[in-house]
């Protein structure tokens, strides 16, 4: 359920400054990410943010540019899948 929050009171970042995920240089990322990476419920966290459309911050471990580009390869690949095969071969049951 994508509108469920009751994983965010076992964020790691819960006691963190908020102004911490906040950030745009490589350097306040990296500081960022590595509060995520000992997150326990890092996946819900990122799955949240791309289901919400959420632009700013650090979610889930990644940065703003990194959950757009995951983003527009997860699109690529849905898109891809939808396409008629251009094999001769007989499609797969
Ligand atoms: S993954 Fe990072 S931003 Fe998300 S809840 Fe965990 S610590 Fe906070």
């Amino acid at each position: 359920m994508h509108d469920d929050t009751r994983w965010m009171v076992a964020a790691r970042c819960r006691d963190e400054r908020p102004e911490l995920f906040f950030v745009t240089d490589d350097i306040g990322i990296m500081a960022a990410r590595r509060v995520c990476t000992t997150c326990p419920v890092c996946d819900a966290c990122l799955d949240y943010a791309v289901t919400h459309d959420i632009t700013d911050g650090v979610w889930g471990g990644l940065s703003e540019e990194a959950r757009r580009r995951r983003g527009r390869t997860v699109r690529r690949r849905l898109s891809a899948f939808g396409r008629p095969r251009r094999s001769s071969s007989p499609p797969r049951p």
